[in-house]
């Protein structure tokens, strides 16, 4: 299994926000986000092939881990990522998945964190076209939905944004209590500036604001 990094931190995002966290990266994704923040996972995807020991073995850096949380990339595309999820659950770690929910494979997990990839994701040239295909894929988000706990993590980079949440949420009939919003963006000043108006968005909508925790408290670097 590629593997980008794997790194102990505190989670940044959804629900879990603040909660520390192992991160496992693994490398490689289905899909181009024009502004993708992990670019060494998708457009140039990077990392070393680990064996699923090796990756546990690197758990007993960090004993006092309660939580995991397998990212990427897409951790759904990568092989093995069943029974990586077995073993952590043999471990007793609370899961928690990162995915655009594209790709269903029966892992085990404690939150799917979902985050469909809205039209402003999409990159011009050769990628245009296959990104615009996949990129929400209604079956696929249904069951994830239905199989497990999960949150709707959507990033949104405008206001004109909001038509296109709604429509998905109709045609999935999705929970609204379960719906986070973040703004997009890699640094304070540019997530700063987007929070002000989204927080609004938020209480308009009832929609829950997630913030970006490890922007704020380390920048965008890797390994965070
Ligand atoms: S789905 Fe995630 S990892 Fe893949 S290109 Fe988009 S932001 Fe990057």
């Amino acid at each position: 299994m590629k593997i980008a990094e794997i790194f102990y931190s505190i989670q940044g995002e959804g629900s879990l926000a603040g909660v520390p966290s192992v991160f496992v990266r693994t490398s490689g994704c289905n899909l181009r986000c024009v502004w993708c923040d992990t670019p060494y996972t998708s457009w140039h995807p990077e990392g070393d092939d680990m064996t699923l020991e090796a990756i546990l073995k690197r758990f007993d850096h960090y004993p006092q881990a309660g939580h995991v949380v397998l990212t990427g990339g897409e951790p759904m595309i990568a092989p093995q990522v069943v029974d990586l999820t077995k073993l952590f659950r043999e471990r007793r770690l609370h899961i928690t998945i990162e995915t655009a929910g594209t790709v269903f494979k029966p892992v085990v997990c404690d939150l799917m964190s979902i985050s469909p990839k809205l039209a402003h994701s999409t990159p011009a040239g050769p990628w245009q076209e296959p990104h615009e295909r996949l990129r929400i894929q209604p079956d696929v988000l249904r069951r994830l939905m239905s199989e497990y706990p999960y949150q709707l993590k959507f990033v949104v980079s405008s206001p004109d944004d909001l038509q296109e949440i709604a429509s998905l949420l109709d045609q999935l009939e999705a929970d609204r209590s379960k719906v986070m919003l973040m703004p997009e963006g890699i640094d304070p000043a540019t997530l700063r500036e987007r929070a002000a108006w989204l927080a609004e968005i938020c209480k308009r909508e009832g929609f829950r604001y997630s913030p970006r925790l490890h922007v704020d408290l380390y920048g965008n670097t890797r390994g965070t």
